[in-house]
């Protein structure tokens, strides 16, 4: 039976990486992308980062500034249909900000079906896969969305707390709710929603048709902080507390998955809030995506280069 071979299979982490193109009006900028093939990436390295020269780094799939919303899409699609099956799927978006985090998991701003992010097309296959699987299976879908800033979590659909879906317009119409409130709720005036982490829970709950037994999968969607450092002689205050508490959770979250990638005996989910409400859905039998973001320029060099190299800490 499916669910059983499900408690066989082992958790896996992967990571992808994906390179920002350059917006529209930096053309003809320096990029510190020299070469992008199938799994590898390769940046300049200014002498101040060691060896001047190049650096080759080795993920499961990098994805060049050309790549499609659909071709990044197909690419995840295997492991998203996994959670119709009973796994726990945790996809997550990394980088720093204005890397294309955002883009990856939601789209745009002016969103069109072809600019629809990872979060849109995972229900919308959901909803259809289950569809061509209703005479022997039986699934209901709710989706939570939860913002966790400066280690707080808040709920941005406050008053429903877990909401059954049924079709990809309902689901359009929630996230519109959810990124409504997550504006509504910023403070402070500079764009809050790059130093919170925003997470879409999507749970299934499957029941054979045939035998009656129910299974349970869950996938979580996280749009992380910006990864950036911040100088801490340039900030204070609030600004300084925040950056702080995501380099804290960004750090705790790559801490639990390099220690599941080497299947370590103690994980240690408590070091965050993040990792914490994860803690069911990392490890385990999950299945987990570390996708990281990076921006060509070359003056992002610093930030790429930290990037790159959480991103093969976890692999
Ligand atoms: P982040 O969420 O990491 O801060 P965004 O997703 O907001 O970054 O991306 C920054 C800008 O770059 C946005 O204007 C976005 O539309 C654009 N952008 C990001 N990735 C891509 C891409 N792959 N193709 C085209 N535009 C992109
Ligand atoms: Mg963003």
């Amino acid at each position: 039976r499916l669910y059983n071979q499900v408690q066989d299979l082992k958790g896996t982490i992967r990571v992808y990486c994906r390179v920002r193109p350059f917006l529209s009006k930096q053309q003809h900028q320096l990029s510190s992308v020299d070469h992008i093939e199938e799994g590898n990436i390769r940046i300049i390295t200014p002498s101040k980062y060691g060896k001047e020269g190049h650096r080759s780094f080795s993920f499961n799939k990098v994805f060049g500034p050309f790549a499609t919303q659909e071709e990044v899409f197909l690419d995840m699609q295997p492991l998203v249909r996994s959670v119709l099956d009973g796994f726990n799927v945790c996809i997550f978006a990394y980088g720093q900000t204005g890397s294309g985090k955002t883009f990856t998991m939601t789209g745009p701003t002016e969103l069109t079906e072809q600019s629809r992010g990872v979060n849109y097309r995972a229900l919308g296959d959901l909803f259809q896969l289950s569809e061509q699987r209703k005479d022997t299976f039986a699934y209901d879908v709710s989706v939570q969305m939860i913002e966790i800033y400066n280690e707080q979590k808040g709920l941005n659909v406050p008053d429903a707390n877990v909401v059954p879906v049924a079709s990809t317009s309902d689901v359009i119409e929630l996230m519109n709710v959810g990124h409504k409130n997550r504006v509504v709720s910023a403070t402070a005036l500079n764009d809050r929603s790059s130093r919170s982490h925003s997470c879409v829970t999507v749970h299934v709950h499957g029941r054979d048709l045939t035998s009656g037994t129910t299974h349970h999968g869950s996938m979580n969607l996280v749009d992380l902080a910006g990864s950036e450092r911040v100088d801490k002689s340039e900030v204070t205050g609030d600004r300084l507390k925040e950056a702080q508490h995501i380099n804290k959770s960004l750090a705790a979250l790559g801490d639990v998955i390099s220690s599941l990638a080497q299947k370590n005996s103690h994980v240690p989910y408590r070091n965050s809030k993040l990792t914490q409400l994860l803690q069911d859905s990392l490890g385990g039998q999950a299945k987990t995506l570390m996708f990281v973001h990076i921006s060509p320029e070359f003056d992002a060099i610093g930030e790429t280069i930290s990037t790159l190299k959480f991103a093969e800490r976890v692999a």
